[in-house]
């Protein structure tokens, strides 16, 4: 049984009021929503008030929300739909496997794609952006929390430059929404991509917003669901479980409660820094969604530490769960600028709206033991305390 589970980013548990809104559409409310009959009719119906709870908490209107089948399948659509052979594309080196994978189907296509880096503390410029345009880009692709660190990208600025060059303008909220308010206006994007495992709704479900007059070609052909930019009859329960989701992500915000998670995050942050010499935040100078935190452990292996952990009864891991068979180091702590060895060091923890306060206490508790053990049989760390210095810039 796990004593805590921080590996919110790769997926979080459903919600139990979520669950509760899905069952009857298990059972006793089933029905396809095309069908003419009232079980269909109903079935229609709390589909719809799900895409209502949906666009509220993004701001749209709910005729521009449509329906996928998760944050990879809504990032896809955005690009493979929008993106033509001779179009020039401009994303971010950082961005989650389902954009930079997509950008590079595209670039088969006869795309060009531009990948911007970042800075040290995690955020593209917008200058870059800026300075990246051409007369044939077509789209921008820029997530709004990256997945590792939670590091919140400047997407309010690159949304006006986009509109200012009359430039389509999508945006990967898949780790965004639900832990920071979203406005689609004040963003300017013209797609949004969201999934529903990752606030607290079921797998298998998420959304894209497309904004109204946006011309989207669809991924998949068959029946005219989601006003032909989906085909597939809708997933109604999952469906159901998102709009429940986020109807409870909204009350949340205006219940404060995300600046409780983020103190629950900060203190876990600092504690770990206190306690333990020779931590580091990855990103920790640049905003951030309240429930994420990349952690650096000096001379210990990340993967290392996140099975003593799991030992303990405490889910983490070394990044995004897609790159969790690689052995690569994880490309987005590399693109701050950090060493293969300090990116190898890192262990990202990601709360979630469940997390309690002793979850946090007991991480603490195992921390310090676990970080010293591994140390213990560190050669990393051994020729670091030979040389009385730091590992940086020590290769592994
Ligand atoms: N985008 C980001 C930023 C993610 O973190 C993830 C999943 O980790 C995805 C997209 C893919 O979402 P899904 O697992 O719903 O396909």
């Amino acid at each position: 049984m796990d004593k805590a589970y921080l590996d919110n980013n790769a997926t979080a548990p459903l919600l139990p009021e979520a669950f509760e809104a899905m069952r009857p559409f298990f059972f006793e409310k089933f029905g396809n929503a095309s069908s003419l009959y009232e079980r269909g009719h109903q079935a229609r119906t709390a589909l719809e008030q799900a895409r209502g709870r949906v666009a509220r908490l993004l701001g749209a209107s709910p005729q521009e929300i449509v329906f996928t089948g998760g944050g990879t399948e809504g990032d896809t659509m955005a690009i493979l739909g929008l993106v033509s052979p001779g179009d020039h594309v401009i994303t971010t080196a950082i961005e989650h496997h389902a954009v930079l994978h997509s950008c590079r189907r595209a670039e088969t296509l006869g795309a060009q794609v531009t990948r911007l880096g970042i800075g040290g503390d995690g955020q593209v410029s917008p200058d870059d952006v800026r300075a990246a345009l051409r007369p044939n880009t077509r789209l921008i692709s820029v997530m709004m929390a990256n997945n590792e660190t939670g590091v919140v990208q400047p997407i309010e600025a690159i949304g006006r430059i986009a509109a200012e060059a009359n430039v389509l303008f999508h945006t990967d909220a898949v780790q965004a929404a639900g832990k920071i308010p979203i406005d689609v206006a004040r963003i300017q994007c013209h797609l949004l991509t969201l999934s529903g495992h990752k606030l607290h709704a079921p797998l298998g479900v998420g959304a894209l917003y497309v904004r109204k007059g946006t011309l989207l070609r669809p991924l998949l052909h068959g029946g005219t669901q989601e006003r032909g930019m989906r085909a597939g009859t809708e997933n109604l329960p999952g469906i159901v479980g998102l709009g429940a989701a986020a109807e409870l992500a909204v009350e949340w915000f205006v219940a404060g409660k995300a600046a409780k998670l983020a103190a629950l995050r900060d203190r876990l942050e600092r504690t770990a820094i206190e306690e333990i010499e020779h931590t580091r935040v990855n990103g920790g100078s640049a905003p951030r969604v309240p429930n994420t935190t990349s952690l650096g452990f000096e001379g210990v292996a990340g993967k290392s530490l996140v099975v003593s952990l799991d030992f303990k009864g405490v889910c983490a891991s070394t990044g995004s769960a897609c790159s969790a068979g690689s052995s690569a180091p994880p490309y987005v702590l590399m693109a701050m600028g950090l060493t293969a060895e300090q990116a190898y060091s890192s262990v990202r923890f990601s709360l979630g709206k469940q997390t309690t306060e002793e979850e946090i206490d007991y991480v603490l508790d195992c921390l310090p033991e676990v970080v010293a053990q591994l140390r213990a049989i560190s050669p990393i760390w051994k020729k670091r305390s030979l040389r009385g210095g730091s590992v940086e810039g020590v290769g592994s």
